[in-house]
Order: structure tokens, then sequence, then C-alpha cells
């Protein structure tokens, strides 16, 4: 009888057990996932909240609910993982010894770690349920103004949720017909609105139409009274300002010797999902130093191929090293539109169709992109956290149907680790 500990019962950690779970008899494996918390909420949801497109608590489930029977369910904070003695200490004193470990536990938001970057009237973020709402009630008060969108740092969750909120409110403005008394400017660290030449073309277009100002290699250093200001010194006053805050990795990470970087996120072989520090353990998701996007969709193509090797690692086996940084990101333009990315490692977003010469447009807005993005909350409860496989749709990112020019760049990021926008 094996042992199998899941730490955290989010997107990844829910989905791995209950493909685990269908792959391993009762009498093969035990399986335990850990989580301080028993609400799952639907995360890409958030994005909808603030304009009144989503309603807050149906984006909130049980966790237990989503798991499969026969997995064991502890709700409680992870203290620390003992690498040498192959066990994880819970907060709640209890001590869960395994055979193969996988880490699942996302992120952290850290506003404290940028001066004055405290939530208030004025001052909002759309990554956490309560304070989506709070941001919805902000903007049914606004009457005009200047919205800050700033994104502090690098790596973030869904890296284009920032470009979406600011799409979605200049629709927002315009249909309430405050649009000519307000301005919208996204505030990023990065040289552009994206970090890939081809889709940062098609998105600045779309900003420069929409009237959305960009303000780019904006390091914000602090919240001072109603400016955002820059290491650098500029300046950026507002009337709302909308902050996506830094991202660390679960602190246990931090407290658990050789597992993760500086940042909390742990050391992950970017093909095999195999912890670097040592074979019985495996990572995948945000909580990872993977140079893909941090989304639910690249969670789903790691999934696959994480449970393949834990199944070898099990048997004595050799681990595949077949992930090859696949994700795709459907982003929100208002006005019922959206297009989509699809990229990995090798291959930057590019223009075509997904996942084959018929199906979706890429890079090019669209009602069925739309149409998608809103289906994919029926498909992640139903057939996602299920464990379930999607016609189709494989793990490895697809050429068929995409338009390639030639010299288009790698889709993975440079410089800082799961920076890829
Ligand atoms: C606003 C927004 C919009 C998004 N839009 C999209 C989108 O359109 N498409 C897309 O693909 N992705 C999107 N995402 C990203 C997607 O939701 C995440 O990438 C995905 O959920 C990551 O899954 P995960 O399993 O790695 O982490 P999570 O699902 O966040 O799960 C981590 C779990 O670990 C638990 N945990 C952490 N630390 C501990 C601890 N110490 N002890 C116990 N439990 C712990 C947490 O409680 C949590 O349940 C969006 C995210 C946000 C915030």
């Amino acid at each position: 009888m094996k042992r199998i500990v899941i730490l955290g019962g989010g997107t990844g950690g829910t989905m791995t057990a209950n493909r685990l779970r269908r792959r391993y008899g009762a009498d093969e494996a035990e399986i335990h996932v850990v989580d301080r918390d028993d609400r799952h909420v639907y995360q890409p949801g958030l994005l909808f909240v603030p304009f009144g497109l989503a309603d807050p608590d149906k984006l909130v489930r049980s966790r237990r609910a989503q798991l499969r029977d026969g997995i064991a369910f502890h709700e409680s904070e992870v203290e620390r993982v003992s690498l040498d003695e192959d066990e994880v200490v819970l907060a709640s004193g209890e001590t869960l010894p395994y055979d193969v470990l996988v880490i699942a536990s996302g992120t952290v938001l850290q506003p404290e770690e940028t001066d004055g970057l405290v939530w208030s009237e004025t001052v909002h973020t759309f990554y956490e349920l309560e304070r989506a709402v709070a941001l919805r009630d902000a903007l049914a008060r606004f009457e005009g103004g200047r919205i800050v969108v700033d994104i502090v740092d690098l790596p973030i969750k869904c890296p284009v949720a920032p470009i979406e909120f600011a799409f979605l409110a200049d629709w927002w403005l315009r249909g309430r017909g405050l649009r000519d008394r307000s301005e919208i400017v996204l505030a990023t660290p990065l040289d552009g609105c994206f970090t890939k030449p081809i889709a940062a073309e098609h998105l600045s277009y779309l900003l420069a139409e929409k009237r959305i100002e960009l303000e780019t290699e904006f390091s914000a250093g602090e919240v001072d009274d109603s400016r955002l200001v820059s290491y650098d010194g500029r300046a950026l006053p507002f009337d709302l300002l909308v902050a996506v805050p830094l991202h660390g990795g679960a602190p246990y990470v931090a407290r658990s010797p050789g597992l993760g970087d500086a940042l909390g996120f742990v050391l992950t072989d970017p093909h095999t999902l195999q912890a670097r520090a040592t074979p019985n353990v495996f990572a995948l998701g945000d909580a990872t130093d993977l140079p893909t996007s941090k989304a639910g969709s690249a969670v789903h193509f790691q999934g696959e191929l994480l449970v393949e090797n834990v199944a070898r690692f099990l048997a004595g086996r050799e681990p595949e090293a077949a992930y090859d940084g696949h994700v795709n990101c459907f982003i929100e333009t208002g006005f019922g539109k959206a297009l989509l990315i699809d990229f990995n490692y090798d291959l930057e977003p590019v223009p075509g169709h997904y996942p084959a010469a018929v199906g979706l447009p890429l890079l090019r807005e669209s009602r069925l992109d739309h149409l998608g993005k809103l289906a994919f909350q029926w498909l992640y409860w139903h057939a996602l956290l299920p464990g379930r496989e999607l016609p189709g749709i494989g793990p490895t990112m697809p050429r068929a149907g995409k338009r390639i020019p030639a010299g288009a760049t790698p889709g993975k990021a440079t410089g800082k680790a799961g920076a890829t926008t």
C-alpha cells in the first residue's frame, strides 16, 4: 500500500487527487489532500465580480465535495515538509508520512510587501473574492475619474487578468456614460503590455483603440495617499487603484530547506514536474518556478503528465520528460468578445486556430472565444476537477491550425521565473 500526500486542494491538488484515485484502487494507494479551508473558489470568475457579471456565491464550492470517495481530506495549514523524513507536519499537530508528495499549494498575495498598499475605499484588488466584492461596490459608487490598474511585479497568476480588467472597465464605463469623464491607466513593470512581440502588437492595438493608457517599466514602490509612486520616482495619481500585489509561494516552502527558491516557489524540473530536491516529490501549477504562465489551463495540461510520472516513480521506472510548457488563456476584451492565446516553452502565441485548423480563433477578437471563456466554468467543475479527459484537447501544444511566422520567438519567460505574460 502506497501513501500519496497532496498539499493544496485547489485546481491542481483536486484534479491530481481525483486522477490518482481513478488510477489506483483503495487497496493500492492511500490518497491524502491537505488544505487550510473547505472553500474552493473558481478564480477565473473573480474577474467578472467587480462588473456584476458573476454572482460571488456561485463561484464557491466545498473542496471536500470535489474529491472522489476514498480520498482523505485534512483541513489544516501546512507547517513544513521534512524531505529527509518523507513527512509533512501540519499546524494541527498531525504528521503525514508519504511515499510520494505532490505540491499544489499555489501562491499567496503579499500586499504588505508594498509600502502603503492597504485595501481601502479607493485601493482594491480583484484577486480575492472578498476584495472583488468590495471593488464591485466601489465601482457602483464611481462617478468618473482616474482608474489605475497596476501589476506590482511578476510572476502573478493569470498574467493577462489585469489587461482583461482594463478592457472590461472600458466597457463598463461606456455602458454607464462615464467613459468621457474617466481615464484608465494600465501600469506594468514590463516594457510592453505583453512579453511576446506578436501578441503584444495585437493587445497594444486594442488598448489604444479603447483609449487605455499604458505605463511601462513601472515598478510600484509605494502607495502615497492617492498616488502610486514607482521606485524611479514617477507618480500616477488615481481615484481608484486596482492593484495586483506581489505573489510568493506558500510560507511553509521557505520553512522546508531545499524545496524552494527565494520567492518560495518550488524548484521544479520543467519537463518531468519532479521537484529538483528529490525524486519522490512532484509539483504543479502556481506553486512551481516553471517558466510558463501561472494558469488553470497550464495546471490541467501538467496534471496528466504528473499522474503518469507518479505512477512511473512508484513502479520504479524513469519519468517521462514530456511537459512542453503548454498553456492557453482566453482574454476577455469587453462587449461580449474575447481572444485566445495558446503557446508553450518553444513558441510564442501566434494567430490561427485552436486546437486545429477548424477551431477557436487565436489572437483575434471573437464572440466564439468569449463563449469559450464562459463555458470554461462548467468544464472546470464537471471535467477538469473530476480529472476527466477533454476530447480533442491534449496536454501537448498543437501546431496544426497555427500560422507560425518565420522568426516567431519562444513562449518561455525570460528574466523572471514564471513571468510569462
Ligand atoms: C483573477 C484571476 C483570474 C484568473 N483567470 C484565469 C483564466 O481565465 N484561465 C486560467 O487558466 N487561469 C486563470 N486564473 C489562474 C488560476 O485560477 C490558477 O492558476 C489556478 O487556480 C492554479 O491552481 P493551483 O492548484 O496551482 O493553485 P490554487 O488553485 O490556488 O490552489 C492552491 C491551494 O493551496 C492551499 N494552500 C496554500 N498554502 C497552504 C498551506 N500552507 N496550508 C494549507 N493549504 C494551503 C490554498 O488554500 C489553495 O486552496 C485566474 C486567477 C485569478 C486570481
